[in-house]
């Protein structure tokens, strides 16, 4: 009868591969689902940027799954600005909890500038199509339909997990200032995963690398301005506010900050060669102690890799004087800073003063900025992020990377919280459209990622070596 042990193991192996399969499709179709009902609720302004009836969804599949009424936290600021705090408890926990974000809120669409309904999900030639998909309404569907599947296949992590659904990161993120502050017990983690980012790299349809955002650039924006006693346009003098405004402007687009790396961005140029071998002189550059200014010079063209070797400061708006024909009493700009986070806001400011000083221009800060220290590269965060995603798409490179806009993950870092961003949702770099038109997100990637993101939450829950 040993003849037949192989055939019987075989069945064995086949039927356990199915189970896992069949997991994966259910865990799959449940977060398209809800995917799917999230984006048919207009959480953009023109839906009056409220995300009630998205949280009350959640609720519901939360509830329907057997997750309890002490589990779940429906709150906001505002009736309208709703977010949603879902707690997996440890029943016997021995680490601090792990928080995990997604956001809710979408940036407006206008319906006649898409190809499709925007506030309706459609599938269409391998991609989910529909404003959320990608930014951030499939991060929050995957978080939910991973939490149920954990509940419904019993797990028990060893640390309490959180998923906190904010309401208005696309706009002022003031639900996650005002849930640290004024909900510290309900999010309060040791780190935090974030779906908001941190895409893998599609390149001829092979993935190249994800990247893991660890850090963000800062914001913050100054007034310039110039006064004068004026007079008639008939008899001007030298040196008006425009003019002297003028030459200060010119003057700071002139000026650079000096290169300045972190341990975030210094990884990020050192792995970005083998994705960019095309830019390897200018990267090492960068990585240089003493570059060499004629190399950096074609920095400058470079925009991504120069916002993230530096700080930089643009004008972005402008506004003088008051009438034809009169001189100008008041000349204003905008200057919109985006500095690194191991720099600081003195910094930044004193540099503008010292810019301007010749031209007697004034600059005052118009809100005040958020520090975000850049989350460390700690290995035992890093290393389960990367071998999960070696695992899973051959031969890719994890390569960590400082946003040069900024996220709810600022608020959190600066409230003591390192973030990690991570969607590992699988996207052709040249043709990214979160925020834009006709947003999508791949069938597949969604499927990978919502996979991805079961595998992440189990192994940073699991203390024993079998974590999947
Ligand atoms: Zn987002």
């Amino acid at each position: 009868m040993n003849k037949f042990l192989p055939a019987v193991a075989g069945i064995a192996l086949l039927a356990g591969a199915q189970t896992s399969c069949a997991a994966e499709d259910t865990s799959a179709n449940l977060a398209r689902d809800i995917m799917g009902e999230l984006v048919a609720v207009n959480t953009a302004p023109s839906g009056g940027s409220d995300t009630r009836k998205a949280v009350e969804l959640l609720v519901r599949h939360l509830k329907a799954a057997g997750f309890e009424d002490s589990q779940i936290n429906a709150l906001g600021q505002t009736e309208a600005l709703q977010n949603l705090v879902v707690r997996y408890p440890s029943a016997n926990p021995s680490r601090p909890p792990l928080l995990l974000m997604a956001h809710l809120d979408v940036v407006e669409a206008l319906p006649a500038d898409w190809n499709y309904e925007p506030f309706v999900m459609t599938e269409d030639g391998g991609w989910y199509y529909g404003r959320g998909t990608n930014d951030n309404k499939a991060g929050a569907a995957i978080l939910i339909a991973n939490l149920i599947r954990l509940h419904n296949e019993g797990f028990e992590p060893d640390r309490d997990l959180i998923v906190m659904l904010t309401a208005d990161e696309e706009t002022t993120g003031n639900a996650t200032k005002w849930l640290l502050a004024e909900h510290r017990d309900l999010v309060d983690a040791e780190f935090a995963l974030n779906t908001d980012g941190g895409p893998i790299l599609l390149i001829d349809g092979k993935p190249l690398a994800l990247m893991l955002q660890t850090s963000e650039k800062i914001y913050v924006s100054f007034t310039l301005q110039a006064t004068d006693p004026g007079g008639h346009s008939s008899r001007p003098h030298r040196d008006s506010a425009i003019s002297r405004l003028s030459r200060a402007l010119v003057d700071l687009e002139a000026y650079e900050f000096p290169i300045d790396l972190n341990e975030t961005t210094r990884t990020f140029f050192e792995r970005w060669i083998s994705i960019a071998p095309e830019d390897e002189a200018m990267i090492r550059a960068v990585l240089a102690d003493k570059p060499d200014p004629e190399a950096l010079d074609a920095l400058l063209d470079e925009h991504y890799y120069n916002a993230i070797a530096r700080t930089t400061c643009v004008a972005t708006q402008l506004d003088g004087g008051h009438a034809e024909n009169a001189l100008p009493q008041t000349a204003r700009a905008v200057v919109n800073c985006r500095y690194l986070p191991q720099s600081d806001l003195t910094t930044v400011r004193n540099t503008l003063e010292e810019i301007v000083a010749p031209y007697n221009v004034s600059v005052s800060q118009i809100d005040p900025s958020t520090p975000s220290p850049p989350s460390p590269l700690s290995p035992p965060i890093v290393d389960p992020i990367t071998e999960i995603a070696q695992s899973m798409w051959e031969g890719i490179e994890v390569i960590p990377e400082m946003s040069t806009g900024a996220t709810d993950g600022a608020y959190v870092r600066n409230a003591g919280i390192p973030v990690y961003t991570v969607s590992a949702v699988a996207d052709d770099p040249n043709d990214m459209r979160a925020h834009g038109q006709d947003e999508r997100i791949g069938v597949q990637a969604f499927k990978d990622s919502n996979y991805y993101w079961y595998r992440l939450i189990k192994s940073f829950t699991t203390s024993t070596a079998d974590a999947p």
